[in-house]
């Protein structure tokens, strides 16, 4: 017995209104609980790895047709850390409309990560897979999961697959590659003065910053995919002073490695353009760039006529945004995409289509059911 689209979005309103902001460790632990609980009344054996470094506990959930060790099997990748900090349930309370639910992380990912748990669920009291499979939950995907990386390659690397619960794409895509993720903080140092009596002694880094600013700016190359994007600036402190410091926090998407190289050789190349100002940074790629491996497009080809015979097309697409499916892409064939179809990630508009619960449910199900 699988959930109706009804039951399903009661099981995700209730993870919705548990608030897991990335740095909310009380939050993140309820929700954590939640989910052990819940994979446990139908068997599953749940592993919580303890959070480290002021992030949150991850889970690592066996199905419980298969517990065998080192058979290479099925691994679905999920998040349950949102963007959201507490009290925006307040703001955006889970809400439906017609086809159209809202709720603070409903979308990217609560929506996805839920119907995958249904999916394993209906599989197992359906007898199992030819496959193991294990759902991993990280807690510090929405800050590039710093501490579950290693955890998420070393379950990709035993994978024979890799299914990611991220959201689907304009209007129910799912992500066959991903851009590259690059991240910088620049600061600049120059010489402190008053701006009014000795102007000519101050070494403005406010106005190197500025420049270095427009020159990331500059590396944006559409066709080529290449985005930059200089997000946040600061700097000085006092109208009236030749300002000593200042910063800049950079975001840089590239296509592949070649524009990766491109961009990491531009930043060894930097040089301050005014002598005595001195620059720092700090940062580098976050998330590789993946394209479809042949593995990879075997994988989508199988997806899609998963999806035919459930009597929807499934289409895929190249997305600019990052997510843990680069660090897998690379060690297992990848799906990503798969979660719920809807819109407005990290807004208060955040939404799921209710329509897509029980496709994308079924889509699950028949891939942990058919993948061999
Ligand atoms: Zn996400």
């Amino acid at each position: 017995m699988t959930k109706t689209a009804a039951e399903l979005l009661n099981g995700i309103r209730g993870w919705v209104e548990i608030e897991s902001h990335t740095p909310d460790l009380e939050g993140l632990a309820r929700l954590a609980d939640r989910v052990t609980q819940e994979y446990e009344a139908f068997g599953a054996e749940v592993e919580r790895v303890t959070g480290r470094d002021g992030y949150g506990d991850h889970l690592v959930v066996r199905a419980p047709w298969a517990r065998r060790e080192n058979v290479p099997g099925i691994l679905i990748l999920s998040h349950i850390d949102t963007v959201h900090p507490r009290g925006t349930i307040r703001k955006m309370p889970f809400r439906l409309e017609g086809d159209v639910a809202y709720g603070p992380g409903i979308y990217d990912m609560k929506g996805g990560a839920y119907i995958a748990m249904d999916a394993v669920a209906a599989v197992a009291a359906n007898g199992g897979a030819p496959l193991p499979v294990t759902h991993l939950f990280v807690s510090d995907e929405e800050v590039g999961s710093p501490t579950s990386r290693d955890l998420i390659e070393s379950l990709a690397r035993g994978a024979r697959y890799v299914l990611v619960t991220e959201p689907a794409r304009e209007g129910g895509r799912i992500v066959t590659a991903r851009k590259g993720t690059m991240r910088y903080t620049v600061r600049t140092f120059g010489r402190p003065s008053h701006s009014g009596t000795r102007h000519q002694d101050g070494r403005s880094a406010i106005a190197e910053i500025a420049r270095i600013a427009l020159k990331f700016h500059a590396l944006t190359d559409y066709d080529r995919g290449i985005t930059c994007n200089v997000g946040e600036i600061g700097g000085g402190t006092g109208v009236n002073v030749v300002p000593a410091e200042a910063w800049a926090a950079i975001d840089v998407r590239v296509p592949d490695a070649a524009a990766t190289a491109e961009i990491e050789a531009f930043v060894a190349s930097l040089e301050p353009e005014e002598p005595e100002v001195t620059i720092e940074v700090e940062g580098g790629l976050n998330r590789p760039a993946y394209e479809a491996s042949a593995g990879g497009t075997a994988l989508f080809e199988h997806a899609r006529k998963r999806a035919a015979e459930l009597g929807f097309e499934l289409e895929g697409l190249k997305t600019g945004g990052g997510s843990d499916g680069n660090f897998t892409a690379t060690l297992a064939p990848t799906l990503d995409g798969l979660g719920v179809d809807g819109q407005g990630a990290h807004t208060l508009h955040e939404q799921l289509y209710v329509s897509s619960l029980e496709p994308r449910r079924d889509l699950l199900r028949r891939l942990i059911e058919t993948l061999e």
